[in-house]
């Protein structure tokens, strides 16, 4: 990389804040989705809006490729610097900037640690709600550009309904603050846009987000199951009853087995064939009440067991479980394919049957731990990134399965993102003319397509727009 820009982005960082040494960039090669990987020629951490701005603008002037990222969390590649460039990091944007409890939002810098965020309001009866089960390491600005969900988002909906206000540097170096006071404010909804737009509009640099109130009691219950199939069949009725637990997670054997063999042990039954994990959130007489109506769903699907936690450090012994299960996986190989994918609650036990049989016919192993309650699966592939052959029948597999929930009504991602992963599979969701207005929004925020290239957006309709700008819609083949 050119050194008069280096030495220009070193005079607005400090030294300490940016990172040329090939031994320390090799960190940031690729995200949790360690399939393609491809070092940053710099990485640059500003401290606040002001140096993201400076450094950014020296980049536009110098036409130099750009990604955002938070903790490298993601599942997609979608920090993943597929064309080098600079990567602007938002580990050094840590603060909490105001706690208002009177009118119950936060406003913090990008880098914030999404679980920080929660201990920094517990002592005033509130909560950040979207939990994804990263939350300890994930960032709010991660979380903002995924439109990030978690167990507790299907009682109170993924990051965009807690997104308030936000303030952007965008490709050329401006800086726009997209926060108002009004609850509903006038113009386009930019902060709506914004959010799930994984690094392609934009830096965030600060988010303003609304707090929830703790609920006065919390139940919760595991439910042991004698199959996978009864416990999904239990969750579609839940689901089709009109009960509203706060979470309601699934694991089968197999991640059981390997959460209970590693540090995140929660004490699930090994022999179970899966187990449901359930919350309920409210006042006394609606959790007591929600839970009787579970109880007997339950029950006619065969549950074998319902425990209750009795206190809090149960409970938290239970969710540290479910939310331990990626990184347990660990133990059985060396990577973890963990495919992202959506279906009609009520075909639940369809789709994972469906992915049950695609992965055993290419002797590939199975696991699954998800987001029942939101119809949110996670097929889960362990392999061994070596084995070339694996990871063909892997990718395979991932978009067979993919294709399958597609073909029921489900969706290409439910909180992970495209990315990289998913960018060729767009084609089987949208057709040429959602994909063309996808490319012209996103050449309207960044006519230089320099802001996290090569992700999201199929490369056929990259290329397109590239070339000669963007084909009009007759011509358009994507
Ligand atoms: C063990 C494990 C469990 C997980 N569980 C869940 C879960 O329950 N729910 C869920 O939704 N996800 C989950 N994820 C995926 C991941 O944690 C989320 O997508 C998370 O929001 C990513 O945050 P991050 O800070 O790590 O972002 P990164 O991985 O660094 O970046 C993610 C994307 O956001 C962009 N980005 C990052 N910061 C900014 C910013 N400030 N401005 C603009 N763009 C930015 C990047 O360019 C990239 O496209 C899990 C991942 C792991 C490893």
């Amino acid at each position: 990389m050119d050194h008069s820009l280096l030495n220009g982005l070193r005079a607005i960082v400090g030294p300490d804040s940016l990172v040329t040494e090939p031994t320390a960039r090799f960190a940031y090669e690729s995200d949790g989705q360690m399939l393609e990987r491809q070092m940053p020629d710099v990485v640059v951490l500003p401290r606040d809006t002001a140096e993201a701005a400076a450094c950014m603008k020296l980049l536009h002037q110098a036409n130099v490729p750009l990604v955002p990222r938070g903790a490298g969390t993601g599942l997609t590649g979608g920090a993943t610097p597929v064309e080098g460039g600079a990567l602007v990091g938002t580990a050094r944007m840590r603060d909490v900037l105001e706690i208002d409890t009177r009118d119950r939002l936060a406003r913090v810098q990008a880098g914030v640690v999404n679980v920080e965020l929660t201990r920094c309001c517990a002592e005033h009866g509130l909560f950040y709600a979207p939990d994804p089960s990263s939350q300890a390491v994930c960032t709010i600005g991660g979380n903002v550009a995924n439109n990030s969900g978690g167990p507790h988002c299907l009682k109170y909906g993924a990051t965009t309904r807690h997104v308030l206000g936000l303030v952007v540097v965008t490709a050329e170096g401006e800086v726009l603050d997209l926060s108002s006071p009004d609850p509903d404010p006038d113009g386009y909804d930019l902060v709506g846009l914004f959010v799930g737009s994984e690094g392609m509009f934009g830096l965030a640099t600060e988010i303003t987000i609304r707090l929830c109130v703790e609920p006065p009691v919390v139940e919760t219950l595991l439910a042991i199951f004698p199959t996978l199939d009864a416990c999904c069949d239990s969750v579609s009725e839940i689901i089709a009853s009109r009960l509203e637990p706060s979470a309601i997670e699934v694991m089968d054997k197999l991640t059981i087995e390997a959460v209970e063999a590693s540090v995140f042990a929660a004490g699930y039954p090994k022999d179970a064939e899966a187990v449901c994990l359930l919350e309920f959130e409210g006042g006394e007489a609606e959790v007591a009440a929600t839970v009787d109506d579970v109880l007997p769903i339950l029950e006619r699907h065969g549950r074998l067991e319902v425990r209750r936690a009795r206190d809090s450090k149960e409970r938290a012994r239970l969710w540290a479980g479910r939310k331990g299960a990626f990184g347990a996986m660990g133990r059985i190989a060396p990577d973890l394919y963990v495919a992202d994918a959506v279906a009609p609650r009520t075909r639940l036990r369809e789709i994972v049957g469906i992915a049950t049989e695609i992965c055993a016919e290419r002797g590939l192993l199975l696991s699954n731990v998800f987001h029942a309650g939101d119809g949110n699966l996670h097929p889960n592939i362990s392999y061994d990134r070596r084995n070339r052959d694996e990871v063909e029948k892997v990718l395979e597999a991932g978009e067979l399965i993919m294709r399958a929930c597609l073909e029921r009504g489900g969706s290409l991602t439910g909180e992970h993102g495209v990315g990289l992963e998913k960018r060729e599979q767009m084609h089987n969701l949208f057709n040429a003319q959602d994909l063309e207005v996808m490319a012209r929004v996103r050449c309207a925020l960044d006519p230089a397509l320099r802001m996290n290239p090569g992700k999201m957006i199929p490369l056929r309709r990259r290329m397109e727009t590239r070339a000669g700008g963007l084909p009009r819609r007759e011509e358009s083949s994507a």
